[in-house]
């Protein structure tokens, strides 16, 4: 007997789709897109429609609730859905529960669509007589309806009024769902009238040709900070619009862009347009009603960090990737996407151009406009003051260290201090030291879960790790020889903190890095105290080198260059010159006229001499030989197989029995392994990698396969995880 049957996408680790049959009751509900409850072995589950036919239901069990009253994932999206899963090997419905906000696959009831009281206008014929009653009256009409906190916005202390009203007949108290608004309250920034540049104009122009064509094209926009790239942004998002389409801007951590979705809100806003964001900052009900809201077709503007890419937008005229450099569009762990990656697929697929943009572009976005498959445009200059800050490399096999600051810096700072203007100083760690030493015995402390050092953390007074937060207590004595020299080795933000008091008694010092900026709002505030002038000297990780515009820094010093270039992982390279390069750009960016000081124990190594030249061009032309003759990305394609379990030899037996498999079957693709991660121990897991590297896709894609069949034969009590195209090896 054929009946209404779904194929069911759950949130389980299975590579299946489960198929259920849907009771009469629910036929009309559950559509393509909605997440239903189902049975699932003795427990239900929940999961997304991703097919709905007339089949033969006999054997099936039965869907037991549907969960929305509109579809979350349309078509399209699945379409994306169905290729992401596919391309990482990550099954479907945790690929959908990734993409949802956050919860929605997990919690077996709704997510609480809250509802609030509104007034209503009714019988338009009714006029009171009362000048306020009348003014309050043509408001609520005009709004189409409004709750009370939202009239009180308008109107002080309206109660009797609207109360009168309702009793007269023109006004009528209903229940309306309420989209929670994280921007209800925020004051509207002002926006400023522009006239594009030459160089902003032409890029301009090739946008738009293929914004309004409505045809997939990638476009590389480069320009340093402060070359206008926010003001091509808005102008192409403009241009999308007006084509009927929606835009989707991604950006790496939203919460640290505040000033991007302002510059959005005031240019939009004003013209009637709603701005939703997507990102980790939001609530779990704001962003269940900012993504219901963008699925009804209620907003074309979403602003949004790496899972935005998802977003339910009917149809994408236009998606931008702000900073696509930036390491933390790719998910590092479970489901590992990369979000610029799949801009470019969904741009492919919704047919739409998408605009990547960088004052130091990613390698791979450099070689795809070099092999002609994307274009570049650059913005050559700053929009204002436009002298780019001189950047020195200060030698310190020759300039000794006192304390963590070289000579040359520390007048510089003196003299920056002297003309009120204001200091960054980047330092790449938290805490006060990277570890502690017996200096008696040599005894250092380590995480029992990670194979790594405590880091000495002096305001709290803990040894923390920074990969698993566990906490210790600082030891009075060292453990094994009970002396009592342990003394901190290595610099962390808080040390280069406690040094410059030292030297600088009378500056205002700030820090921000993840210890100062965990509360909601520490961020804000500490970007106000910068852009009010309350801070002298800021002290940071690479968190300072992102997205802000401090006008009065004059002054930018790089500490512990030498870790960042010898880390064990052959993009260590590009990452110090974008890293270096983004944190310079930060100098002198309204005046002109800004210094930049790198220590260094290697001043020759081309990605510091490139980023002093602040010249992008000739680092690639040095990077990518290198890239080419080891076959590494750009230039070829790398999987890594991850092993972990809680016993050692377990994990490596794992590692070695599927690497035999793999050899055998090798072919074209290098197997590199198993050897132990650089991180062997993490989180209390055992860990060994196999790095697969290929300089063609397909014949990885035939090796993965086989990875499945084989993975039954090892011990359960092993997990292994598929990172395609990993970005950090640890
Ligand atoms: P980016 O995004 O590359 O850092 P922005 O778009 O933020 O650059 O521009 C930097 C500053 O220059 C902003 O204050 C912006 O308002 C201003 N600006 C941008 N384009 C122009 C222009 N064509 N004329 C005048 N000011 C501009
Ligand atoms: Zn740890």
């Amino acid at each position: 007997m054929t009946t209404l049957v779904v194929d069911v996408a759950v949130n389980a680790p299975v590579r299946t789709l489960y198929s259920y049959r849907v009771p009469e009751a629910l036929a009309e509900s559950v559509q393509v897109g909605v997440r239903v409850q189902a049975p699932f072995g003795r427990r239900s589950i929940v999961g997304v429609v991703v097919r709905r036919y007339q089949g033969d239901g006999t054997d099936l069990k039965e869907l037991k609730s549907c969960l929305d009253d509109v579809p979350l994932l349309d078509a399209e999206l699945l379409r994306l859905l169905h290729w992401a899963s596919d391309y990482y090997y990550y099954p479907l419905g945790q690929v959908i529960k990734n993409a949802l906000p956050g919860g929605l696959m997990r919690a077996a009831n709704r997510t609480a669509i809250v509802t609030e009281k509104q007034y209503r206008r009714i019988n338009p014929e009714k006029f009171p007589e009362g000048k306020r009653q009348q003014q309050i009256l043509a408001w609520i009409d005009e709004q189409g309806g409004a709750g009370a906190t939202q009239i009180r916005t308008e109107f002080p202390s309206p109660t009797p009024v609207l109360k009168r009203l309702v009793e007269m007949g023109c006004l009528e108290l209903c229940e309306k769902e309420r989209l929670r608004d994280p921007f209800l309250f925020e004051p509207l920034p002002p926006d400023t009238a522009l006239i594009l540049n030459d160089s902003q104009r032409q890029s301009l122009e090739q946008m738009s040709e293929r914004i309004g064509a409505c045809r997939f094209q990638p476009f590389l926009l480069h320009g340093v900070t402060g070359s206008g790239k926010t003001e091509v942004y808005l102008r192409a998002v403009a241009e999308c619009l007006k084509q009927g389409r929606q835009a989707l801007i991604l950006v790496p951590e939203i919460s640290l862009t505040p000033q991007l979705v302002s510059r959005f809100r005031a240019r939009f806003e004003p013209l009637g347009e709603q701005i939703a964001t997507l990102h980790s900052g939001l609530s779990a009900g704001e962003r269940y009603d900012a993504w219901r809201s963008i699925a009804r077709h209620q907003v074309n503007i979403v602003i949004g960090a790496r899972s935005a890419v998802f977003a339910p937008l009917p149809k994408p005229g236009l998606i931008i990737v702000d900073e696509e450099h930036d390491g933390s569009y790719k998910q590092g762990e479970g489901f590992r996407y990369h979000a610029r990656d799949l801009a470019l697929v969904r741009g492919q697929q919704q047919q739409c151009p998408v605009i990547l943009g960088s004052a130091t572009p990613s390698l791979a976005t450099y070689y795809r406009c070099k092999q002609g498959s994307c274009t570049l445009l650059s913005l050559p200059e700053r929009v204002h003051a436009g002298a780019m800050p001189t950047v020195e490399l200060v030698d310190l096999r020759t300039e000794p260290l006192r304390g963590l600051l070289a000579e040359p810096l520390i007048e510089a700072i003196a003299s920056v201090l002297e003309q009120r203007r204001q200091v960054l100083l980047l330092l790449n760690r938290r805490g006060f030291a990277p570890y502690l030493l017996c200096t008696d015995c040599g005894t250092s402390f380590h995480c029992p879960n990670c194979e790594i050092t405590l880091t000495y953390h002096q305001r709290q007074r803990r040894l923390i790790c920074h990969y698993c937060d566990y906490l210790d207590r600082v030891p009075e004595l060292c453990p094994a020889c009970r002396g009592e020299r342990i003394v901190p080795q290595g610099a962390g933000t808080e040390r280069l903190e406690e040094d410059l008091a030292e030297l600088f008694p009378a500056a205002r010092i700030a820090r921000m890095d993840r210890d100062t900026t965990r509360t909601k709002g520490s961020h804000q505030r500490i970007v106000r105290g910068m852009m009010e002038d309350q801070v002298d000297i800021l002290v940071g990780t690479q968190m300072i080198a992102k997205g802000h515009d401090f006008p009065n820094v004059a002054l930018v010093g790089v500490l512990g260059t030498d870790s960042l270039l010898n880390l064990p992982d052959f993009r260590s390279a590009e990452r110090s010159f974008s890293l270096l390069t983004q944190v310079a750009g930060r100098a002198g960016r309204a005046v002109g006229g800004g210094r930049v000081f790198i220590q260094t124990y290697h001043p020759e190594h081309f990605a510091l001499t490139c980023a002093a030249a602040q010249d992008v061009e000739a680092f690639y032309q040095q990077e990518l030989p290198f890239r080419q003759e080891l076959g590494y990305p750009p230039c070829g394609h790398l999987v890594n197989l991850i092993f972990s379990g809680n016993n050692g030899d377990q994990v490596s037996n794992a590692a070695t029995s599927l690497g035999r498999h793999l050899q055998s079957a090798a072919g074209d693709v290098e197997i590199l392994g198993p050897s132990p991660c650089p991180l062997t121990r993490l989180r209390g897991k055992y860990r060994y990698q196999i790095l697969l590297k290929s300089p063609a896709r397909p014949p990885l894609r035939r090796l993965l396969a086989m990875i499945a069949g084989v993975t039954a034969e090892l011990p359960r009590q092993v997990s292994i995880h598929i990172d395609i195209d990993p970005l950090d090896m640890f």
